[in-house]
């Protein structure tokens, strides 16, 4: 945690959820509160709708898993940040190592989307994280370094803006970084941030991500400059979100 920074916590269900998981978000929202941390499920975009109406006078906000970098076109399967918020999210996450790696998005266009989710007034959660192999080599601050500065936009502040630092291989994995690890690379991301955007960087949230579970969420979260948590496989079962959140220390 980071003094005078309220964390957040983030779910990712990615492809999974249809109608029947709806009663999920239900017992979250009903679980969550606002005292000590902002909660957050990121849905399909088939179920934001459905979920924000649910959420409605509660404590959990909805947001998407992510957006075009045009608000509107010829974009056939797109959906833009001005549709996401017209149904009812706040905020989506953008750069995602799944995307990257799957739709080959790269900093440049990470940074487009960022922008444009800013842009409709929304906060952009963007993701960084290195490889296995990164790291094996020594490289995952310099992979931090360059996805930061690649995929920020300037007008970036603490309000429109979430990073959520994701090592790919401890995605999914159940493998997860040492505490040392963890506490150095957010201090290496709180330095690049406040170097790039000053006082707005110092205030920024970072998020661990990268098999946060109950098990580990109480130590993870008492690490210096870990603001919070973007949580995949976890945040599919509202018990195990919900201990999450718990372990939050007020
Ligand atoms: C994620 O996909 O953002 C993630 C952190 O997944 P998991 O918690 O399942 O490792």
């Amino acid at each position: 945690m980071t003094p005078n920074i309220k964390p957040l916590i983030a779910g990712n269900w990615k492809m999974n959820g249809t109608s029947e998981q709806l009663p999920e978000i239900k017992v979250i929202a009903a679980g969550v509160s606002a005292a000590t941390y902002d909660a957050l499920i990121c849905t399909p975009f088939t179920l934001i709708d459905r979920a924000a109406r649910l959420c409605a006078d509660t404590a959990l906000h909805i947001g998407a898993e992510d957006c075009h970098a045009n608000s509107s076109g010829a974009h056939t399967g797109d959906v833009s940040a001005p549709m996401i918020k017209d149904a009812g999210a706040h905020h989506i996450i953008v750069g995602h190592s799944e995307r990257r790696t799957d739709h080959g998005e790269t900093d440049q266009g990470v940074h487009e989307k960022a922008q444009a989710v800013q842009d409709a007034d929304m906060t952009a959660i963007i993701c960084i994280g290195e490889t296995r192999q990164e790291r094996e080599d020594g490289r995952a601050n310099t992979v931090a370094t360059s996805q930061i500065k690649g995929s920020i936009p300037p007008q970036s502040t603490a309000t429109n803006t979430v990073i959520a630092y994701e090592p790919i291989w401890a995605i999914g994995t159940g493998l997860v970084p040492s505490n040392e690890d963890i506490a150095s690379i957010h201090a290496h991301i709180r330095n690049e941030l406040i170097s790039l955007l000053g006082e707005e960087g110092a205030a920024m949230r970072i998020l661990y991500g990268g098999s946060l579970k109950p098990g580990n969420a109480e130590e993870i979260l008492a690490i210096q400059n870990v603001d919070g948590g973007l949580i995949g496989g976890a945040s599919l079962k509202s018990a195990d979100f919900l201990a999450i959140c718990n372990a939050v220390k007020s």
